[in-house]
């Protein structure tokens, strides 16, 4: 005889006001996030993901480890091989070493803890990691120019355990444009190569990610492509009105070729006035750091590190989002998309801090299916939205071995 479920507090202590009932929907199924940014903080800050920390704003605080994945009871998670723009910049090769050291970090940390972590690149990897009880890690690569605008560089990512990619980061690149375009790089749809790029990952059973694209570039995306595509991290910008969002005509796109939306946490692709308060957060800071320079024997160093502590003392007094609003934007793309085609994209600790009340680390995810319950969802539909959508679309894209080059 199977014995009774310990209560939800018990189960979840980041979440005690927790059902009985939104806890057993939540541990019966399979939840899945496609985005979290902990690689960066392993390679750039010296975070150590192995021991437990507590959330919270500034770089001794975080949103995941592997003592938080193991209590949240994620079943998959996707970490970014993420390449910043700088490398862009600094070529040849800089993007290519990048994420060849992102690459080797993830491994590692998958290779330290045998007992909790699966490395994953198929459905079958995340049953087993369900019925096991550990946690399913993939990679997803963040940033198109990480291959160099090279197809055997794609394909070598792909036989490393790559299994999405993002065409563009916040820069675009010579194939690509991006929604933001930092440094006036290209914000136009895809070239011919970049069509490429797009039939290649198909060929490879390899998704293609379009969050950070361009609109133009999306759309292109969705001329090109045979597969289901996802946005591994992105909001919808009928709410949150930030170029990063996706309009409501991307969302339809996206849920008629078969894909998932994976809504991002992100307090400034959520909420326009927490975003519009950042900014003013940030012009202050910048105020005071332009006066700092000025002085005789202005040092440049500590004015930088000064800029920093007041942007993150003043984002800290900075009232969070509620929770409501993350699961406004949740059913907002159900309802546009429909709700096969919605998932979750937390981007934890890529976010510097900046979540929804309620929902501040990788242990607050139960509160998402109490939420969505409460709002009327059906348990069916509350399992499809924490991770059964993409499931589906492993199933369908990342099962399929890679077909004979053309
Ligand atoms: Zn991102």
């Amino acid at each position: 005889m199977k014995p009774p479920p310990l209560p939800a507090a018990m189960r979840h202590p980041s979440t005690p006001a927790l059902s009985g009932h939104a806890a057993d929907v939540y541990d019966d199924a399979i939840v899945v996030d496609a985005h979290n940014d902990l690689p960066s903080r392993m390679l750039d800050e010296g975070y150590d993901a192995d021991v437990r920390h507590q959330p919270g704003y500034g770089k001794m605080y975080g949103e995941s480890d592997l003592p938080r994945f193991v209590e949240s009871g994620i079943t998959a998670q996707f970490l970014a091989a993420y390449v910043n723009a700088t490398y862009a910049r600094a070529k040849p090769d800089q993007s290519w070493t990048r994420v060849e050291a992102y690459m080797d970090t993830i491994h590692a940390f998958v290779n330290r803890h045998p007992d909790s972590l699966i490395f994953a690149t198929t459905s079958a990897d995340i049953r087993r990691a369900k019925k096991e009880h550990k946690v399913a890690i993939f990679i997803g690569v963040e940033g198109g120019h990480a291959i160099e605008n090279s197809l055997d560089k794609l394909r070598q990512l792909y036989a490393q355990g790559a299994r999405y990619m993002t065409l563009t980061w916040n820069n675009g690149n010579d194939w690509a444009g991006s929604s933001i375009g930092v440094d006036g790089t290209r914000t136009g749809g895809l070239t011919d190569f970049g069509k490429d790029v797009v039939r290649e990952m198909n060929r490879l059973g390899m998704l293609v990610d379009v969050s950070h694209v361009s609109d133009s570039t999306f759309f292109d995306v969705i001329a090109t492509t045979e597969d289901p595509v996802i946005a591994s991290h992105s909001s919808a910008r009928a709410l949150g009105r930030h170029p990063r969002d996706m309009t409501d005509d991307m969302l339809r796109a996206v849920g008629q070729r078969g894909g998932v939306v994976n809504v991002n946490f992100f307090a400034l692709f959520l909420d326009p006035r927490f975003a519009a308060a950042y900014d003013s957060v940030r012009a202050a800071a910048r105020a005071d750091a332009d006066a700092a320079a000025r002085e005789p024997g202005a040092d440049t160093a500590a004015i930088r590190a000064r800029y920093d502590s007041v942007v993150e003392a003043g984002t800290r007094a900075l009232p969070r989002p509620p929770l409501s609003m993350l699961l406004d934007h949740i059913d907002h793309v159900a309802r546009v998309a429909g709700v096969d085609h919605v998932g979750l994209g937390s981007d934890f600790d890529g976010v510097d801090g900046m979540l929804p009340a309620d929902m501040l680390d990788v242990t607050y995810l139960p509160n998402i299916a109490q939420g969505l319950l409460d709002r009327g969802y059906s348990d069916a539909d509350v399992t499809k939205i924490l991770g059964g959508n993409m499931l589906r679309v492993v199933e369908m894209v990342l099962d399929r071995k890679p077909s004979a080059a053309p």
